[in-house]
């Protein structure tokens, strides 16, 4: 028995090393990555037949299975032709840095255990939090992804609704209330469910921006019931920024915590030809991003950011007698801001890019997939058997061939992935079915969004 074989340095595990990481060079720096495409579980089972085994397949093979057959069977959503749901782009140097993320036993947890890790990660916070208009002193967490985002920041808006009416000898209400637009992301309406809360659907307009009309009727029949009115800085199906300003102004006439859910396009304030559209941001309690989506990091990552952060503390700190010394020092640890205790410090990918390229290359890949967007956008309008379903704010283009039913949709779309040449799935607005762009990718160009239109003639 040699119960250190898996752990002490060894030719064995240097061979280990030298493998992964020839693989992860061979794939970061590869010009031609597939975009690829599931199997079915027969199919896979019949492929990869057993790997799990008493005495190990040894690297060589178990390296040889995923790159030849795991792999190969997911698809690479950091493709330049990856444009469905809300893709993934990070930076080599973010993909890069994550490796050094894991090489290293880094805790991301406490400033005991991480301090340097966590400072570099506060740092990337408070430039975000600077570029959304946020105080001085405003911070927060990076956590896995907007859901847990999300949750995290309407406990604490709930937490300090409670103290706010106890401090004032009010009854509690019988169920909190959290107001948002009907088009707002699912994963509110999970973390409502997750709190026993119940939503607030207000409706949007025609156009898909949730008005402060609407918001203040809600704020009027609910009163102190409604712990948070969540805002969406561009929904994940158009890209579609609510009236962030007209909302925030509702904060002179009603108390209530302003929640900007802006996973997917809060990105776009970095943009300086964009930054308009977020006007009445630097008023909200509390806001998130995923920089997994549209700032270039790896899965998976959400920056969540309180105005003040000692709100998040209150709700979120763990108290158990194993962790007193952590939780009895002023220090700052990542883990008292958001429903999770262990945490990889997974915002320093990030951080490692924008040190590395500077906050103008930022700037510029995010505006030309601005420009780009509109760019493709004109050309559907002026094709005659296309029409957009709305014009694009962000990133996000939704349009319609005329004549198309779901299942035309369906067969186009398989028959992209089956020629590898994109992935664009079928989508549906008020029950008419359509398909959509969503462009983050620097690298997408409008020769290959203007080829796969021309697969729609
Ligand atoms: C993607 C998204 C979420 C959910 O984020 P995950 O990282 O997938 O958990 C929430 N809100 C919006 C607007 C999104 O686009």
């Amino acid at each position: 028995m040699d119960a250190v074989r898996m752990h002490a340095p060894s030719p064995e595990q240097a061979a280990i090393v030298d493998a992964v990481l020839d693989y992860s060079r061979r794939r970061m720096l590869a010009t031609d990555v597939p975009l690829d495409k599931p199997q079915s579980e027969a199919e896979l089972n019949r492929l990869v037949g057993r790997t799990i085994t008493d005495a190990g397949l040894g690297a060589q093979r178990a390296l040889s299975v995923f790159e030849h057959i795991l792999a190969p069977a997911c698809l690479t959503t950091s493709h330049p032709l990856y444009l469905s749901f809300i893709p993934t782009a990070p930076t080599t140097a973010a993909i890069a840095f994550d490796l050094v993320v894991s090489a290293s036993g880094l805790y991301g947890g406490s400033w005991l255990e991480g301090a340097g890790a966590v400072h570099a990660e506060n740092e990337v916070l408070s430039f975000l939090a600077k570029e959304f208009g946020l105080p001085e002193g405003a911070g927060g967490v990076f956590v896995q992804g907007g859901t847990i985002g999300n949750l995290s920041a309407l406990v604490a808006a709930r937490e300090a609704a409670k103290a706010k009416l106890i401090a004032a000898g009010a009854e509690l209400p019988q169920r909190w209330k959290i107001v948002c637009s009907i088009e707002a992301h699912s994963s509110n309406k999970s973390a409502a469910k997750v709190m026993d809360a119940d939503v607030v659907l207000v409706p949007a307009g025609e156009d898909g921006v949730l008005r402060a009309d609407a918001v203040r009727d809600a704020l009027i029949e609910h009163g102190d019931a409604v712990c948070a009115v969540v805002a969406t800085g561009g929904s994940t199906n158009f890209g579609i920024v609510d009236d962030i300003s007209g909302i925030a102004a509702l904060k002179d006439e009603f108390d209530f915590w302003l929640h900007i859910d802006g996973a997917y396009g809060l990105t776009a304030m970095l943009a300086p030809e964009a930054r308009h559209i977020f006007a009445g941001v630097e008023r909200a309690d509390s806001v998130i991003v995923d920089p997994h989506k549209w700032l270039f990091a790896p899965f998976d990552c959400c920056a969540l950011l309180y105005r003040e952060p000692d709100a998040g503390r209150r709700a979120h700190t763990q108290h158990a007698e194993y962790l007193d010394t952590l939780t009895d020092t002023d220090e700052f640890s990542p883990s008292d801001y958001s429903i999770q205790l262990t945490r990889r410090p997974r915002g320093l990918p990030m951080w490692f890019s924008l040190a590395t390229y500077g906050v103008d290359a930022y700037r510029d890949a995010i505006g030309a997939t601005l420009s780009l967007t509109q760019q493709i956008a004109a050309e559907i309008a002026a094709r005659p058997e296309l029409k957009l379903v709305r014009d694009p704010q962000l990133s996000v283009v939704v349009f319609e061939r005329e004549g198309w039913e779901r299942a035309h949709y369906d067969r186009w779309s398989a028959a992209l992935l089956d020629s590898q040449r994109a992935f664009v799935v079928p989508s549906s607005h008020k029950g008419r079915p359509n398909t959509r762009f969503a462009i983050l990718n620097p690298l997408t160009t409008f020769d290959d969004l203007v080829g796969i239109l021309d697969t729609m003639k």
